[in-house]
Parts: C-alpha cells; sequence; structure tokens
C-alpha cells in the first residue's frame, strides 16, 4: 500500500493514459494540485508535450511514453485510463488501432489494476447512447448504436470497455468506476482537433467559413473542462460500492447552428457559415441527464456556456498569435 497521509491529505500514486491529452492534462495537473504523485502514459497519438510541459519540472510528475495496447508494468494506486482518440477525426483514421486502444487498453489497465489492488476509472462517452431514441439519456438507457459504421470502433470499442470493466467487478470484485463523459471543451483543445468547438472558434478567428455540418439543428450539451475534472475526481473519491455508469456533462442543450452564432458572436469575426454534408451516423440530439451525478457526487456543473466559450477563445487567441507553443 502507497498511501501516505500528508499535509495535504491522503497522498496517493495515481496512474492517467492518455495524459497528454486534453482533458489528461487538465487531470493530472488537478490531481498534482491536490497533492498526488502522478505517472502520465501516453502515446502522443493526439496528444503533445506541450500540453504537460509545465509540469515536467514537477517532482510529482512522471512521463512514460506508453501505448495502452501493450501491458505496462508499474506500482500505483489509481488508475484513470483515458488512452483513446476522442475527436471523429482522429479516431475515424485509423479505426483498427482504436478499437485496440479501448478493448486491449482496458484488459491491460484492468489486469494492472487486479495485479496492484489499484481503483481504476474509465472514460466512458456519451456515445455509448449512439444516435438515442430515449432524451435526455440516463445510465439504464442502453443505447441505439450501429455496429458497423464508420463510428463503430469508437463506440463499440467503448462500449466493450465498459463490459470488461463490470466484468472485473463481478469477476474479481474490483473497485472500478465508469463515467460517461458528454461533449467536454476548453483550452488544451488541440487546433486541428476536428471537433465542433474547437473547429469553430479556430476558423471564426482566421476568418475562414464555419463549416457547419448538415442543416445545423442536431444538437449537444457542451461541459466546460474544469467541471468534467471535478466530476471525474469525485467519483473516483466516492464510496465503493458506486461504480456507475454515471453521466458527466452540461444538460444545457443547444442546436449546433446556435453554438456557431454565438461563437461567431463573442469573437466579433466576420466569418461566413457553409454549410456541409452531415457525416453519417452523426447523433441528432444528445443530452445528459445527470441526477445520478448530483444524488451520488454532489456534482454538477459551474461553469456557464458564455464563461467557458470566453475562456477557450482567449487559448486559441494566444495559441493562434504565436504568443503560445
Ligand atoms: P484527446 O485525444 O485529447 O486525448 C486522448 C489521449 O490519449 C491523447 O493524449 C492520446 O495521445 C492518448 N492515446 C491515444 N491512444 C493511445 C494509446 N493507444 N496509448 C496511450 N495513449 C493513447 O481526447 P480527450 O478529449 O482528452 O479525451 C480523453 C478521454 O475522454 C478519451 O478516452 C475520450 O474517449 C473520453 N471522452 C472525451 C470526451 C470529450 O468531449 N472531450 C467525451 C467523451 C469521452
Ligand atoms: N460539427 C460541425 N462542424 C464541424 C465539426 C462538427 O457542424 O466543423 C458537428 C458534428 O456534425 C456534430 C457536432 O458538431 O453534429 C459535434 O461534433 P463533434 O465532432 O464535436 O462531437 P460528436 O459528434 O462526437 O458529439
Amino acid at each position: 500500500m502507497r498511501v501516505q497521509v500528508t499535509q495535504f491529505g491522503l497522498r496517493r500514486t495515481v496512474l492517467v493514459t492518455g495524459g497528454a491529452g486534453f482533458l489528461g492534462s487538465h487531470l493530472c495537473e488537478r490531481l498534482i494540485d491536490a497533492g498526488h504523485d502522478v505517472l502520465c502514459a501516453d502515446n502522443f497519438y493526439t496528444g503533445t508535450r506541450e500540453n504537460i510541459a509545465h509540469l515536467l519540472g514537477n517532482p510529482r510528475f512522471e512521463l512514460i511514453r506508453h501505448d495502452v495496447t501493450f501491458p505496462l508494468y508499474v506500482e500505483v494506486d489509481e488508475i484513470y485510463n483515458l488512452a483513446c482518440p476522442a475527436s471523429p477525426i482522429h479516431y475515424g483514421v485509423d479505426p483498427v488501432q482504436t478499437t485496440k486502444t479501448s478493448v486491449h487498453g482496458a484488459i491491460n489497465m484492468l489486469g494492472l489494476a487486479k495485479r496492484v489492488g489499484a481503483k481504476i476509472l474509465q472514460a466512458s462517452t456519451s456515445e455509448v447512447y449512439g444516435d438515442p431514441d430515449v432524451h435526455p439519456q440516463r445510465e439504464d438507457y442502453w443505447g441505439n448504436v450501429n455496429p458497423i459504421g464508420p463510428r463503430s470502433c469508437y463506440d463499440e470499442g467503448k462500449r466493450c470497455a465498459e463490459t470488461l470493466f463490470f466484468d472485473y467487478w463481478r469477476q474479481y470484485r474490483l473497485r472500478i468506476k465508469v463515467a460517461r463523459i458528454f461533449n467536454t471543451y476548453g483550452p488544451r483543445m488541440h487546433p486541428n482537433d476536428g471537433r465542433v468547438v474547437s473547429n469553430f472558434i479556430v476558423q471564426a478567428l482566421r476568418g475562414d467559413p464555419i463549416t457547419l455540418f448538415g442543416d445545423g439543428s442536431q444538437t449537444r450539451s457542451f461541459c466546460y473542462v474544469s467541471d468534467l475534472i471535478g466530476g471525474l475526481v469525485r467519483l473516483m473519491d466516492s464510496p465503493d460500492d458506486f461504480t456507475g455508469p454515471v453521466n458527466l456533462g452540461n444538460p444545457v442543450e443547444m442546436t449546433v447552428a446556435a453554438l456557431a452564432r454565438r461563437i461567431v458572436d463573442l469573437t466579433g469575426s466576420s466569418s461566413v457559415i457553409e454549410f456541409r454534408p452531415l457525416p453519417e451516423n452523426d447523433p441528432r440530439q444528445r443530452q445528459p441527464d445527470i441526477s445520478l451525478a448530483r444524488e451520488r457526487l454532489d456534482w454538477s456543473p459551474a461553469v456557464g456556456l458564455e464563461q467557458g466559450l470566453v475562456a477557450t477563445i482567449a487559448y486559441f487567441e494566444e495559441l493562434l498569435s504565436g504568443r503560445r507553443t
């Protein structure tokens, strides 16, 4: 057992896979601030060294280049398994590797958790609900997912990872936590990430056309990164009998067209909106029911869309102007 009591409370050694990515880098930072030792494992498929450059000199932070489709032998108390490309553009480039990352990655990280007796959290996704015919989505809804489409490598990979987590819990009594994350945005999204918030902001700042897919009437609910990270940490710290799955996201739903208009307004951009074909199997609507997170984690988002967009726009302005590397 590596847990030590310090002036910060309980100090633990925590593995974050995908720790150099958008969410992972914010999580590493939050865990270090809470006084824990953090081991970040990443193969830099979509993550970058820049995201964690500010942590590299910290004695509590350690970085290992590692692909989770291969076993990892380390001694840790907790594992946050975030490794997986999250943008449809990126996970579609090498769909076989995407499924392997979710499935083999889950098997390897669950095996590690079993060997060292660690608690393990899976970053699952609203995509397990597919194109939902129940609205808003609650955790007891089983979803409407195409098993053979272009998004299936991600959706079914994440569904299989959830299956593995619950089988390890039933079979080995492993301490598991499953978070179903809904669309989250904020600083450190990659400028070429391809997801809607970063795409629209970068296009607006450059004065390029805003690429609106379909007629823009599809909906999403956008959560700011600091809120989401708070939810993940609360879930990890929740009593062992609470496994989830639990939805984490902001229930304020809007159309993608309304998002485009909001970003054009906030950036003062002269960009025009350009309609593009809707990608295959693009979910029509999505909104989390977060009653369970409110009840069991005492968690709900605090950052409104405007506040979150302003902070994200400021980040991209600095990045595009070259003031930030
Ligand atoms: P991201 O692409 O920025 O980060 C993913 C990280 O995983 C990157 O650093 C990447 O290099 C790393 N990675 C990918 N394959 C790997 C492998 N085989 N081995 C080791 N590292 C690997 O995406 P994100 O938005 O930070 O998402 C993090 C996690 O949260 C993902 O599992 C994603 O599915 C989940 N999630 C995110 C959102 C969201 O809106 N951001 C929504 C639902 C679920
Ligand atoms: N989208 C868009 N223009 C873009 C990128 C995305 O209109 O440049 C749409 C996309 O079709 C989807 C929504 O925005 O309906 C959210 O897309 P994203 O890739 O961010 O996430 P996901 O589809 O996985 O929720």
